[in-house]
């Protein structure tokens, strides 16, 4: 895919996830949940995930922010679900990589990879990342995260 064709594709998810965001509710049966928070943007999410042992049954996500934090966490949700846990932080990991303009794990990014270019915004990194962050409290249970 040329650099454009990837430009234009990440346009057009962000604007659909933010205006339709997938799995966005508070989950009230949830076995991990963690808060979210970038004071920099203002964005503010809790993120709840539903496991079985080690498997990922369910993930959604509430709170408020700007589009390409509620699209990032729209995209986790859909991302990490029917993966087990140690799958998910592996998913964390790359995500991570790619948001620093690293080498990353392309076969276990799959969608995410239209966030190729964010790096280059070192301010949006943290919009993009801060659901994934909540996620990974969430999973090895410090409950609360904040990016600064
Ligand atoms: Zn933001």
């Amino acid at each position: 895919m040329t650099l454009d064709a990837m430009a234009e594709l990440y346009q057009q998810m962000i604007l659909e996830h933010n205006k339709k965001p997938k799995n966005f509710h508070k989950m009230e049966d949830c076995t991990h949940s963690a808060e979210g928070f970038n004071p920099l943007c203002g964005d503010h999410y809790n993120v709840y995930l539903k496991c079985d042992g080690e498997q990922v049954l369910e993930v959604s996500f509430e709170g408020s922010g700007c589009a390409i934090s509620k699209a990032s966490g729209s995209m986790m949700t859909t991302h990490l679900k029917g993966k087990t846990r140690s799958e998910a932080l592996k998913s964390f990991e790359a995500f991570h990589q790619l948001l620093l303009g690293k080498e990353a794990d392309q076969e276990v990014l799959g969608k995410l990879k239209i966030f190729s270019g964010i790096w280059k915004y070192p301010s949006r990194v943290k919009c993009a990342s801060l659901s994934w962050h909540a996620m990974k409290s969430a999973i090895v249970g410090e409950g609360k995260t904040t990016t600064e």
